[in-house]
């Protein structure tokens, strides 16, 4: 992908210049929209290839931006949005959005996030049979799981809650996306359940649980596996 085209919708005049420039500095086309309509114009007038979304927009809610950019595309989308609404942020991962930044950021994390979204879609591409993540080796394939080369044996549930994190590349799943893909439908609320579960998950794959590396807590929102990108 030569210059990829980055959708920028933000409502703050100076951000928005601001991630503008910044980001046509990294090599990035950019398209800048001031309100949640302009840009659902100029997402269908040019069909991004990466939507970094603000959730509080004036005229309309960023989330409902999301909703209608994904009934026809499928590019990654990154939604920014203030610490005060967490709840808004868990419900743009449910409605599809692949990761969040919370206001204010650092303009380094913003770049390595885009980049990591972006290698994913190439990843998406292939299918990936095996997901490393560290010294933590996961074959979907055979389903078998190691550590350090020593085979690590995991309950059935353990294993999908393993494995519903492991497919999907390095990106936050929510408690919800978790619950209803491990547990099934209807199971939606029970959190608690999935805390005892990434706790044994933590026990047997982590070399310290208390300050785990491969599976990372996103707090309020759900966790990530933080798997190795394969060099695009
Ligand atoms: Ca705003």
């Amino acid at each position: 992908m030569t210059q990829p085209l980055i959708l920028v919708v933000e409502d703050e005049a100076s951000l928005l210049k601001f991630l503008g420039s910044s980001l046509r500095r990294h090599g990035y086309q950019v398209l800048p929209a001031s309100g949640g309509r302009e840009g659902l114009g100029l997402a269908r007038s040019h069909n991004p290839d990466l939507l970094l979304l603000d959730l509080g927009l004036p005229d309309l809610d960023g989330l409902e931006v999301l909703k209608d950019f994904r009934t026809w595309s499928q590019a990654p989308v990154v939604v920014l949005s203030a610490r005060t609404r967490e709840r808004q942020k868990v419900e743009a991962l449910d409605l599809g959005a692949d990761d969040y930044l919370t206001k204010p950021f650092g303009l380094n994390e913003l770049l390595a996030r885009i980049r990591v979204v972006l290698r994913r879609i190439i990843q998406q591409e292939i299918p990936q049979p095996v997901v490393i993540a560290g010294d933590l080796r996961i074959d979907l394939e055979a389903r078998q799981v190691s550590l350090s080369g020593e085979e690590v044996r995991l309950t059935p549930l353990e294993y999908r809650l393993l494995e519903s994190l492991a497919r999907r590349n390095g990106k936050v799943v929510t408690h919800k996306q978790l619950l209803r893909e491990v547990w099934g439908p209807g199971q939606g609320e029970q959190t608690q359940y999935l805390h005892i579960y990434m706790g044994q998950l933590r026990k047997k794959l982590e070399h310290d649980p208390t300050r785990p590396r491969h599976f990372r807590t996103e707090t309020g929102v759900g966790y990530r596996l933080d798997v190795e990108m394969p060099k695009a």
